[in-house]
């Protein structure tokens, strides 16, 4: 039964995606927003970006059965109690936006992101969680890039769709992005799957650096001596899609050249804001650096960082792992 259900649910979405995908076509609008912002129409098509119009039920002329309760779970509708008491009222939930279809790695489309063009509030607006959709295990652009990332032996995580789609179109189509929520250890076993390196490039700006800590944390506790983990900081202002579109790709080649190692980036969060010629310093740099030696399994990597540490703090590798033992919470 279980089956069934999300067989129609899938169906659905195709079907939408498919509406939208056609609607995109004749909306000059909406082409020339993806102009403007660069993308070409080949690269439109191959991501499968289409267009809901304006227009409280367009979904009617796709769905003859847009009343019935079975699309409600979809979330491509939406619905609303009447006024004239307890009447439904059905409505489309994307009006006015660029569609990005969310596929799942078979190639199933699962969820949409629609963007407003221009000014609007929310900018992005996404699929609810269904059945066939979770956000915490789902990547935007996986699909697509999935040849890609074992060309290029590695895939580029970034935060937003525009960023996937500008990179494809600017020749790094081995991107991804996580759906407007923190990189999950999920996502990061996800991707370990397809390849051993993974670069992070999330935005410059503060939400970006926090995700980027975040993604660290998912991370430590599934990296060992056969993966690299790598974090490209953009200047505040940028993100991925507008950093290449202003410096190029091979402005941003080098970027992916010279992206942080996770033992580095670990290690400078850790002492930061830590002034390392006191005693206090170093003793809270190990405490910081504390739960994520702890995440990681043993490795080289984790011999390795911890002998980074304890040069950093002036202690030596023994006296930390000693430590980190003594604070252990006594077994019950
Ligand atoms: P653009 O370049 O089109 O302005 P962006 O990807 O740079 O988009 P950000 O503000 O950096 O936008 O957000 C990153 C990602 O977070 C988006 O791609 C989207 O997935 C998600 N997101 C942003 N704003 C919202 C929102 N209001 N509601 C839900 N998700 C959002
Ligand atoms: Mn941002
Ligand atoms: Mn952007
Ligand atoms: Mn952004």
């Amino acid at each position: 039964q279980m089956q069934a259900k999300t067989l129609a649910l899938s169906e659905a979405m195709t079907r939408a995606c498919d509406y939208y995908r056609r609607q995109l076509k004749t909306a000059e609008g909406a082409k020339k927003y993806l102009q403007g912002r660069g993308l070409s129409g080949e690269i439109a098509a191959k991501f499968g970006l289409g267009y809901a119009p304006e227009g409280w039920d367009n979904l009617r002329q796709e769905f003859p059965d847009y009343d019935a309760p079975a699309l409600a779970e979809s979330g491509l509708v939406i619905d609303k109690e009447g006024e004239d008491g307890g009447r439904h009222k059905r409505y489309d939930r994307f009006r006015e936006r660029v569609m990005f279809p969310i596929r799942n790695t078979k190639g199933q489309v699962i969820g949409f992101g629609g963007r407003v063009m221009g000014v609007g509030e929310p900018k992005y607006l996404n699929s609810p969680e269904t059945p066939l959709f979770q956000k915490g295990y789902e990547l935007y652009g996986l699909f697509e890039a999935r040849q890609a990332i074992r060309d290029a032996g590695y895939v580029l995580v970034t935060e937003g769709y525009m960023d996937v789609v500008a990179l494809a179109q600017m020749g790094f189509p081995q991107s991804v992005a996580t759906l407007g929520t923190a990189c999950t250890p999920t996502h990061v076993q996800k991707l370990l799957r397809q390849t051993d390196q993974v670069i992070f490039s999330f935005d410059g700006d503060s939400a970006g650096r926090r995700a980027a800590r975040r993604a660290l944390d998912a991370c430590m506790p599934l990296v060992d001596d056969s993966k690299t983990i790598k974090f490209l900081f953009l200047p505040t202002e940028h993100d991925p899609d507008s950093y290449i579109r202003e410096f190029g790709a091979e402005a941003f080649q080098k970027e992916v050249q010279d992206a942080m190692p996770l033992s580095q980036f670990l290690l400078k969060l850790c002492s930061q804001d830590n002034d390392l010629t006191t005693l206090e310093g170093r003793a809270h740099t190990q405490f910081e650096a504390k739960s994520a030696l702890q995440a990681m399994q043993p490795s080289s990597l984790r011999l390795q960082i911890v002998r980074g540490l304890a040069q950093l703090t002036q202690t030596t590798p023994m006296e930390i792992e000693n430590m980190f033992e003594l604070a252990q919470p006594v077994a019950r």
